[in-house]
């Protein structure tokens, strides 16, 4: 298992962190974790190098961080760094809240302090209202009365937002998403580049875009894979494409399997910053452009058009089409569309009023789409 510096915090960390979000379950339901196949992973993962190891308290329902607090026992807590994250939307955003979800957060772990803890899924908006609730205070309290060590934050919103929220605070450590097809989403390769330059760690989430990525690629993809003369797994490359990159410190995986976990465990083997060939890269370029080529409506989520007054939902609708094409994986929409009509906003609510399709900056005809996806999916 390859190491590298946690930023400036004076140790190394293994480039692979476990994320304990997908933990292998029983009955199909999230609540009950398969604890005996649970522990035997993370221990596993310990045993073979892993020193990140990654959750939060909603994680399964609240018992990720309670079967991990479980495989930390019998001397497994020293040796690796644990995160865990604060949701600021369970319960009033207020210290009486924070305290008592950091409190259990300790108690599930059985541990006495946190390395890494995380504000959950910032935006602009949520940060906003944390700050304005003495969350930056109380995470420099906490600290001092060693509950903590590292306060951080996980991101989920633009570029903007982002360099917001990272100059805001003295932070650790920050966990963005990045996978090959979202450089240009969220906080960007310019975030990850700018926290970098402020000597911030960053710590990688969803590097399989969802898992999207760990499935076979489509043929126009799997083609230009084949065409190199290395070969290696969509995986493979997909973490080899971080890996590279130095601001990096961890990149999370949330494995389910014992064979999952040791395919990671190989590839993490090659985890070298600067990996990555001049030729890699020109390769990792051609893949790119052929997975957005396969796009079809190409709805940036810019929420111009929203809300539409007869309650659908259309950049949902939009996304959820345009990954299912990227992937080629039909099925996809078909799960996505499902839960947003149910939710009262599918493409049969649409009565082709216009007022959306005069906003957005794409020109998308977003009347004419609505009506194929309502008929589609009747
Ligand atoms: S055209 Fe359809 S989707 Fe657009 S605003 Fe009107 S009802 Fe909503
Ligand atoms: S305005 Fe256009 S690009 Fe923006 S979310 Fe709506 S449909 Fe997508």
């Amino acid at each position: 298992m390859k190491t590298r510096p946690f930023g400036q915090l004076g140790f190394d960390v293994s480039a692979f962190g476990m994320g304990c979000m997908r933990l292998p379950i029983l009955d199909g339901d999230n609540r009950k974790i398969n604890e005996p196949e649970a522990i035997a992973m993370i221990r596993h993962a310990i045993d073979s190098g892993v020193t990140y190891i990654d959750t939060a308290y909603v994680y399964h329902g609240g018992q990720s961080e309670v079967v991990l607090g479980k495989a930390l026992k019998d001397g497994y807590r020293e040796k690796v760094k644990i995160a865990t994250k604060l949701p600021l939307w369970e319960g009033n955003v207020n210290e009486e809240t924070f305290e008592r979800i950091l409190n259990e957060s300790l108690e599930r772990l059985g541990v006495d302090s946190i390395d890494f803890y995380l504000l959950h899924s910032m935006n602009a908006e949520r940060f906003r209202t944390a700050k304005e609730a003495g969350v930056l205070e109380w995470l420099d309290r906490k600290v001092a009365e060693g509950k903590i060590k590292y306060p951080s934050f996980s991101f989920h919103d633009d570029n903007a937002a982002f360099h917001e929220i990272l100059d805001a605070y003295d932070w650790k450590m920050c966990q963005v998403q990045m996978n090959i097809l979202d450089t240009e989403n969220q906080a960007q390769l310019e975030g990850i580049r700018y926290a970098g330059s402020k000597g911030i760690p960053v710590v990688i989430m969803e590097p399989l875009r969802g898992g999207a990525l760990a499935g076979a690629a489509p043929a126009n993809v799997q083609a230009i894979y084949d065409a190199f003369p290395v070969r290696r797994s969509p995986i493979e490359w997909a973490f080899r494409f971080l890996y590279d990159m130095p601001e990096i410190a961890v990149i999370l995986s949330g494995v389910s399997t014992m064979e999952q976990l040791d395919d990671n465990l190989r590839i993490f083997d090659q985890a070298e910053i600067g990996a990555m060939s001049d030729a890699e890269h020109k390769l990792m370029e051609e893949i790119i452009t052929a997975y957005k080529s396969r796009v079809r409506i190409g709805c940036t989520g810019c929420r111009y058009c929203m809300p539409c007054p007869f309650g659908v939902g259309i950049p949902d609708i939009f996304g959820a089409s345009d990954r299912a094409s990227m992937f080629d994986r039909p099925e996809m929409f078909e799960k996505d569309y499902a839960r947003i009509a149910k939710d009262g906003h599918g493409a049969d609510k649409c009565v082709a009023c216009g007022a959306c399709a005069k906003v957005c900056p794409q020109k998308i005809s977003i009347p004419q789409l609505m009506a194929e996806f309502a008929e589609k999916m009747k």
